[in-house]
């Protein structure tokens, strides 16, 4: 207990204390330096926005403005100024003031003792892409990294955007909604990871733990009120399954905005963001919530990993230039392995399913030839090289990664004898890296598997993450009395994948290098017939066409802006390592205890 003199001087203190922090506030909020956007729809026709940015309470003598050159998540530079026209720097009175354009996209404003300034450009608004934006009379896309303007040394000053939009159409925004047309972030990171999607479309509204989660599906009518329902109810269990491991979901509220179209460049499939994510589906057939919700289970579990959970390389982003990390087989790996494990937790998917997909993973990687010279640490840094292919270099770290995530998961269940599993890692992570504002490394890591196992796991990654050694896969799934099998397969690839229209069969990817791309095949091309066999009505035989031409070629016909073009195309061989997991007949009881931990349902 303190004595008499001590105890008026802490009061001193704290009385003193209380009176600077309420005077401080009021000062600091007058002079706040902030940012307010408008986002019109200058023209539907040349495709164009027009932006302002109104600079406020400026108080330096320099002033830095950059654009974004890559998005997040999508690891490709796409140098957004390439679209911008009618650049203009302005005082309040429309004054000109030049700028000095110091680097690649950023912008040196000498305000000159002026605290307002205003920034105007027109964004030429013309690819549908993830990372791109798009005005058509229907609708228009942005996700943010495209046009808004970071101010050096204000990353963390509040922004206001207010849409300006044509008559009758809605708007949906990740962004926090004050009125109709008005919305906030409280920093620049927040602002350019929120993407809006203004014009018409279809609204399904729902809600987890209280918490508004939204489905905008694009075009309108093309995915009926009843599979917006039951897709609903299965995205509100993913969102639970995946809560369960965090202690709930830490966002306001969630955006799930889907085209079911074909996305316009190749940045096509998903895309994951701060509170939502963005999605291209193929459009017919295959346009249901069975079929699209293991993306969407991958997408939401990326709320945690990579968006919150981020390798430290990318905390926080550069958008000036390339972000290279070794982590990207954890953010896209274990996203994954997540992925499939949500689905299984969630009820969607069998456990048959599960283990399939971790066998799966297994074939991946054992099925790649490059696996014995790019370790996982090493595909992750180098996905700049192509983020467009995942065949660049032979093997990918997602599904690196995703057999990684599994070994580690039953690693961990079997040396810290069930007592700890990869949820308590990423909570680890979320709790002592995140929430303390700050990206990890792979030491923190292991450091954290350590912890939970008091086994040294720096083996583990010098192995199997640095290197390139195949991890001992019958003694990991044996902890959980699993068998391994594998029985190699010929298959075949031709490098693209078909996606089903309604106006009949056409190419979706093409990877790079493959038999498709040499012969100039491109996304979007109609398959009209395989050696005659017509793709519309005899499909079946046209790709069992296909698989007896292993080693040789097929004639191609397709239509390519209405006109009739036909190609030899190559059929490639490709060996599908088989891999199968079965249980083993006389697991013993501590593999049975450690299945049960694996497989465990609920808490
Ligand atoms: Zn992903």
């Amino acid at each position: 207990m303190p004595n008499r003199t001590n105890l008026s001087r802490i009061l001193n203190l704290i009385f003193s204390t209380v009176v600077i922090l309420a005077i401080a506030p009021a000062v600091v909020a007058q002079k706040k330096f902030h940012i307010d956007y408008t986002v019109s729809i200058a023209s539907t026709e040349a495709q164009l926005f027009h932006v302002t940015a109104d600079v406020q309470n400026i108080n330096e003598p320099r002033l830095e403005l950059s654009l974004p050159t890559w998005t997040p998540g999508w690891y490709t530079v796409e140098n957004y100024l390439k679209n911008i026209l009618r650049f203009k720097v302005t005082d309040a009175k429309g004054a000109r003031i030049e700028p000095t354009m110091i680097r690649k996209q950023t912008w040196l404003v000498e305000p000159k003792g002026l605290d307002r300034i205003r920034v105007e450009f027109d964004y030429r608004a013309d690819v549908l892409a993830l990372n791109q934006a798009k005005i058509t009379g229907d609708f228009a896309f942005f996700t943010g990294t495209e046009l808004f303007l970071m101010a050096a040394n204000h990353r963390n000053s509040p922004s206001t955007v207010r849409f300006e939009m044509p008559a009758g159409w809605r708007i949906a925004s990740a962004l926090k909604q004050t009125d109709t047309t008005t919305f906030t972030a409280p920093d620049y990171d927040t602002l350019v990871d929120s993407p809006t999607e203004m014009g018409n479309f279809d609204l399904t509204e729902f809600e987890v733990d209280k918490k508004p989660h939204y489905l905008v599906t694009n075009p309108a009518g093309a995915f009926s009120k009843d599979k917006a329902a039951k897709f609903a109810e299965m995205l509100a269990k993913v969102a639970k399954a995946d809560g369960a491991i965090f202690g709930g979901l830490p966002y306001e509220k969630y955006v799930y905005f889907y085209f079911f179209t074909q996305a316009e460049s190749n940045a096509g499939g998903a895309l994951e963001h701060n509170n939502s994510f963005v999605a291209f589906a193929p459009p017919g057939q295959f346009a249901t919530p069975e079929m699209i919700i293991d993306t969407a289970s991958h997408e939401f579990f990326h709320l945690w990993n990579v968006k919150r959970i981020r390798p430290a390389e990318m905390w926080p982003y550069d958008y000036s230039r390339e972000n290279e990390t070794p982590l990207l087989w954890v953010s896209e790996g274990f996203t994954n392995y997540y992925g499939n494990l949500a689905l299984y937790r969630a009820g969607l998917h069998t456990r048959e399913r599960f283990i399939a997909s971790v066998a799966d993973a297994i074939s991946g990687v054992e099925g790649s030839e490059a696996r014995a010279y790019i370790s996982p640490a090493n595909s992750s840094v180098s996905t700049w090289v192509g983020y467009d292919t995942p065949l660049a270099f032979g093997i990918s770290y997602y599904t690196q990664g995703q057999n990684l995530g599994a070994l580690l998961d039953l690693s961990i269940i079997h040396d810290s004898a069930g007592a700890s599993r990869l949820d308590d890692v990423m909570r680890t992570l979320f709790r002592d890296f995140y929430q303390k504002g700050k990206g990890f490394t792979t030491e923190d890591m292991i450091g954290i598997i350590n912890r939970l196992t008091k086994r040294d796991y720096h083996d583990f990654y010098r192995r199997y993450v640095s290197g390139v050694e195949v991890p001992p896969y019958e003694t990991i799934l044996g902890y959980a009395g699993y068998n391994v099998e594998t029985t190699p397969q010929e298959s075949f690839t031709i490098g693209m994948s078909i996606e089903n229209t309604p106006q009949g069969p056409i190419v979706g990817r093409v990877f790079r290098h493959s038999p498709a791309a040499r012969v100039g095949l491109r996304g979007g091309d109609h398959l009209v017939s395989v050696d005659g066999y017509d793709f519309k009505t005899e499909s079946p035989k046209a790709l069992a066409r296909i698989e007896e031409r292993i080693g040789k070629s097929v004639r191609l016909a397709f239509k390519r802006d209405g006109r009739d073009q036909t190609v030899d195309l190559p059929v490639d061989a490709q060996t599908d390592a088989g891999y199968r997991l079965s249980e083993k007949p006389n697991a013993t009881p501590d593999q049975l205890k450690v299945r049960e931990a694996w497989l465990k349902v609920g808490r």
